[in-house]
């Protein structure tokens, strides 16, 4: 006897090289579109799945067919669309992972981890009606630069990439957008979306702000919803689900809200798209600006990117045709150069920290300026990259250092809980009273942490008053400050409501904010960048440098009001780099010209392409090991591509234990982005053969980063 039953391919998260093909079989009673969710047996677990595109064939199962059957259905989400699965395909492909982690991956954890019936009782909640009072939306006038931005990426195709100033209104520029995609609302069956993407979570909130208050009188308080990881798992299923169902209309969120279902999508908005951390650093490490772009020429949606400090891809991405480059770049770069009102950028002052007392964290100079903007009730910023007290405690008498026995790096010096904790494997222990190695007391913190910047402001500043004769006040933003959930918001608002007169922090407060009366940043100690093995570190300093100098004098009407100039302070031992040259005239074009122009002759992206493979292990040996014979399998089988794809020999990474694993790496390039993927799919079967040979039996993992950001 046999049943009519339909064979359906269900997508899972199975164990990654774990062998099993991408899609495995099941049984279903009816034919299920692609798209659909489903649960699973996976082994003894029941696991959830996606119906994925295949031959669903109807056929006669045999006798004892050990095919199992699918254990339901979710009713209530509708199938996810074909554009959906064609980016989640593309993706894994690219990023050389299996398609069922990148899929399950991309969906809310609660999708995955609710029984059917929890979710059914989660999908009858209202939700927030997307019905506004229809009023009109209340537009403040552009300004000219602004307009003829906007008038472009309403009648060009894009993909766009808006070249504009911190302050210049670039955020003005998206509203704009996004108003004109949502009323445009063409006859289609689903009404137009957009997704807004930002950096980092810590900005969604303002922008959030911002764009509620444009759209909900119109579209609803429902229309507007966050996606990112700050979020609890039952928030983020709702905004999903809202995305999905076309409730939203508008998604903001960070990286991973990319892979959001938006059956509507009409535009893609990328801030700040030059951010590193729009970069996953694990798992699928995918792109989400580069994806951004796949996808809305894709799914025919717009794409804009925006920026003061673009990357350099997106920059000759973007350039414009010559004589010799009759073509140009495939985007539309679009320029705002003028800050809104009028304000004036920051004024650009370099210390020479040769000319300084030896040790000075403050030079002269700069104390004074801070102390002087204390005493008219202006803000100061002060920056430096390191928090904790000091970087490592060393020994005088026998030079004992603060290494952490786990990793290949310091342990870093917390003053006010008098720990030393390793910032890479987390290990933390109590500071000693006596070296540990010699018994000396005379134990000391080498460098300087944010932690340190602050204690030393607060003694600098002791006497310094307001313009009400109260002391100066201070405070700290870094990872330590802003652990507990709602202490970032608390702390800014502090900085917004005007109760700190000098703000310290790390990179965290450089970006975005649109601070009003901060008139001072300072960079302490940027230097150390310089001089990095990585080829990207110039690059980066500029575009934080430049971000921190755009927090300054954002509120022309309050700089005219105070009879202020804003300035942005550097010190140095190196004043006359050139990052610190092209910072002092604010040129992102002459410091993007001159880095592309070395990028080009070095040959290195944009004019050429990589990837990495990383291998980690018990030791370096067994870790290289693996690379090297990985490597010698691929030309032994002179897999496709190897002609035109350099591969190097593996190196240590620069932290090359964590946690007590060893870590290497080998660096792929090929001036053919084709030709390097053809090679990275081909080779993927012969790492995983090599990994499995008994002589690499110590290696941990291997992972492959495509399009790597730190080399
Ligand atoms: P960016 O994103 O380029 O740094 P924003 O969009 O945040 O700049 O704009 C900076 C400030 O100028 C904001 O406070 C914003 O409200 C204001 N602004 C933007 N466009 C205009 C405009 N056309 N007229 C008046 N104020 C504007
Ligand atoms: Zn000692
Ligand atoms: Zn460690």
């Amino acid at each position: 006897m046999s049943i009519k039953t339909a064979i359906v391919q269900v997508a899972l998260h199975t164990p990654s090289h774990s062998g099993v093909g991408d899609l495995l079989s099941y049984a279903s009673e009816r034919q299920l579109a692609p798209g659909t969710l489903v649960r699973v047996p996976l082994g003894t677990r029941e696991v959830l799945g996606m119906v994925w595109d295949a031959d669903n064939a109807t056929g006669e199962l045999p006798d004892g067919a050990t095919l199992r059957p699918i254990a339901g259905v979710l009713e209530g989400v509708a199938p996810l669309g074909l554009p959906w699965r064609r980016l989640v395909a593309f993706a894994a492909r690219y990023y050389q992972r299996a398609l069922g982690e990148v899929a399950l991956a991309a969906l809310p954890p609660q999708l995955r981890d609710l029984r059917p019936e929890q979710l059914a009782r989660r999908l009858r909640r209202p939700v927030a009606a997307a019905d506004g009072s229809q009023d009109a939306i209340q537009n403040i006038a552009l300004t000219a630069e602004q307009e003829s931005a906007r008038a472009r990426i309403s009648s060009e195709n894009g993909p766009f990439l808006l070249f504009g100033s911190t302050g210049s209104g670039k955020t003005e520029v998206y509203l704009r957008c996004v108003q004109a995609v949502l009323e445009a609302d063409p006859a289609s069956d689903f009404p137009a979306q957009v997704l807004v993407m930002v950096p980092e979570i810590n900005l969604t909130p303002q922008l959030e702000e911002r764009f509620v208050s444009r759209f909900a009188p119109r579209y609803g308080a429902g229309a507007v919803v966050s996606l990112h990881s700050g979020m609890t798992n039952p928030q983020r299923l709702k905004s999903w689900l809202a995305a999905h169902s076309g409730t939203a209309r508008i998604v903001l969120g960070t990286r991973m809200a990319v892979f959001a279902s938006l059956p509507g999508l009409k535009l893609i908005v990328v801030d700040e798209e030059h951010d590193p951390s729009y970069k996953q650093q694990e798992g699928a490490r995918y792109s989400a600006r580069d994806l951004a772009i796949w996808r809305g020429r894709e799914q025919g949606a717009k794409v804009l990117l925006g920026s003061a400090t673009p990357s350099l891809e997106s920059w000759h991405a973007s350039r414009p045709p010559t004589p010799e480059d009759p073509e140009g770049g495939r985007y539309v770069r679009l320029h705002m150069p003028s800050r809104i009102g009028a304000g004036a950028l920051a004024r650009v002052r370099r210390v020479d920290m040769n000319q300084q007392p030896r040790r000075a964290v403050f030079s002269a100079p700069l104390l004074q300026a801070i102390t002087e903007r204390v005493a008219r009730g202006e803000q100061s910023m002060v920056l430096l990259n390191r928090r904790g007290y000091a970087p490592v405690l060393h020994c005088v008498d026998c030079g004992w250092k603060s290494d952490c026995p786990h990793c290949s790096a310091h342990q870093v010096f917390h003053k006010t809980d008098r720990t030393l904790r390793c910032h890479h494997c987390g290990y933390t222990v109590r500071v000693p009273f006596h070296c540990p190695t010699c018994g000396s007391p005379d134990i000391h913190p080498m460098g300087r942490g944010t932690e340190q910047l602050e204690e030393q402001l607060g003694t600098l500043l002791a006497e310094v008053l307001r313009p009400d004769r109260t002391p100066a006040r201070i405070a700290r933003i870094d990872a330590d400050t802003t652990k507990a959930k709602g202490a970032l918001e608390a702390q800014l608002a502090q900085v917004h409501s005007g109760e700190v007169d000098v703000l310290v922090g790390t990179q965290m407060i450089a970006k975005g904010h649109d601070f009003r009366r901060i008139t001072l940043v300072a960079a302490v100690q940027p230097d150390g960048a310089l001089f990095s093995s990585d080829f990207r570190a110039a690059e980066r300093l500029f575009a934080l440098l430049m971000q921190a100098a755009g927090r300054a004098g954002r509120d022309a009407a309050y700089m005219a009001a105070q009879g202020t100039q804003c300035e942005m302070w550097v010190q140095s031992f190196h004043p006359k780099h050139a990052v610190f040259e092209a910072l002092r005239t604010h040129d992102y074009e002459a410091f993007a010209a001159q880095q592309l122009k070395e990028r080009e002759e070095a040959a290195m992206p944009p004019f050429a392409y990589q990837a990495l493979v990383r291998s980690d292990a018990r030791t370096q040996e067994v870790a290289q090991g693996f690379l090297t014979a990985a490597t010698a399998a691929a030309h032994a089988a002179g897999l496709p591509g190897l002609d035109v794809v350099t591969l190097y020999p593996p190196v240590p990474l620069t932290i090359q234990r964590v946690a007590n694993v060893e870590r290497a790496q080998m660096l792929m390039e090929s001036s053919s982005r084709a030709a390097l993927q053809r090679f990275l799919a081909a080779w993927q079967p012969v790492l995983q053969t090599t990994r499995s040979q008994p002589e690499h039996k110590g290696l941990i993992r291997w992972l492959v980063d495509v399009d790597p950001l730190a080399i």
